[in-house]
């Protein structure tokens, strides 16, 4: 019986709700006429990665030189790796660019230098620019470091300058579709002055940004030449919150099996903690008032699962221990020895912690065998 038989702590994946995720994002950039380079650092995984090619994408967005072997292994020959550039993974970098077009983000002067005397192949290098996220990124307004980047990108034959990217990462912290719309604007703008100033010696230049949120929720992206959200894919109790999506188009939903009840605080302990769900947390009201939470609870059925069930959320994670407070009117739900669904907090951490995912066909998917 799908999701029903499991033993251990296992990610359950619908794939239908996946594919339907995937669609609707190629669906909206060819209705924009925008690119879409989604990044597969959520899924992981070269069988979802099929899903995308199924839907006409051809270029990918990674977060590491292992993922961008990986998926290079499964036939991609488009890749950004979209993390600022380790210039100590230079012979692994080398070897890549070999075989496949490679996108390397930049953000300092110093790595734009190494890879210019370093770098035995062409490869294709992003400016990161941050307009307000504060991460990484080289803040829109210093432009005398772009320039000096731009002047080794110039300088060494091997490279060539792609262009501007930017990854909105604070529309997490905000609510609603006018507050991420205030953030994309402010992005947007950013992106529009540094085009401006640049595209008489660089004509060629493209602007691209990615952040699940903005890519979900919004239509303008004017001047933006590709998007590369990669959260969407699976979706999560945070982009349902935030309201880029709904809680039916969560793709993924951890499997715990209940092996203790403690009716004096109307907790249930399942197998599933920190080391399968991770310890991603968020502020939620709750019927103990505001609280961190660690993963709404939901009912699994044959093959698939429900809304999450009203009031009732992981309160805590210790390593393997999972502890959910149960709404009282609910606490009579589940028993020992039943297994419970968990929406995670941020599926891409989950993905990541658990390597592989169950589908509703009985089949099981594996990702990348990471941490090379
Ligand atoms: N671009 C970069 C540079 C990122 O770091 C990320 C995610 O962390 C993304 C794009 C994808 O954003 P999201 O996870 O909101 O889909």
């Amino acid at each position: 019986m799908p999701f029903l038989d499991i033993t251990s702590p296992t990610l359950l994946l619908n794939t239908q709700v996946c594919r339907a995720n995937i669609k609707r994002m190629a669906d909206k950039c060819k209705r924009l006429g925008v690119g879409l380079n989604p990044h597969f650092k959520t899924h992981q995984s070269k069988e979802v990665g099929n899903w995308f090619k199924q839907e006409g994408v051809e270029r990918i967005t990674v977060s590491s030189i292992v993922m961008a072997e990986y998926f290079a292994d499964a036939g991609w020959d488009d890749i950004t790796i979209a993390f600022p550039v380790n210039v100590r993974e230079m012979d692994r970098i080398n070897s890549l660019a070999e075989r496949v077009k490679l996108s390397l983000f930049v953000v300092t002067v110093e790595s734009a230098i190494s890879l210019s005397t370093l770098l035995k192949h062409k490869v294709e290098v992003i400016i990161e620019v941050d307009a307000g996220y504060g991460r990484t990124g080289i803040p829109v307004d210093i432009t005398d470091r772009i320039d000096k980047i731009l002047g080794a990108i110039d300088a060494a034959p091997q490279l060539s300058f792609y262009g501007f990217y930017l990854h909105a990462g604070h529309t997490y912290d905000v609510r609603g579709k006018q507050s991420v719309a205030d953030i994309h604007q402010q992005s947007l703008s950013g992106l529009q002055v540094l085009r401006k100033r640049y595209k008489t010696t660089y004509p060629h230049l493209k602007i691209s940004l990615g952040d699940t949120p903005s890519c979900s929720m919004l239509d303008n992206f004017d001047g933006v030449a590709e998007i590369r959200p990669g959260n969407f894919v699976f979706f999560d109790v945070t982009q349902a919150t935030i309201g880029s999506c709904s809680f039916s188009d969560i793709a993924v939903v951890q499997a715990a099996s209940v092996v203790s009840i403690e009716p004096s605080r109307y907790e249930i302990l399942v197998h599933a903690g920190a080391i399968h769900l991770s310890k991603e947390s968020m502020l939620m009201e709750t019927n103990d008032g505001e609280r961190d939470v660690y993963g709404l609870i939901c009912q699994l059925s044959h093959g698939s699962w429900g809304e999450p069930l009203e009031g009732c959320y992981v309160r805590k994670v210790s390593q393997e221990h999972g502890i959910i407070r149960m709404d009282k009117s609910l606490f009579g739900t589940f028993v020992v020895g039943d297994v419970v669904g968990i929406l995670p907090v941020h599926s891409c951490l989950t993905a990541d912690c658990m390597g592989g995912y169950l589908t509703e066909k009985d089949e099981y998917i594996r990702m990348m065998n990471w941490r090379r």
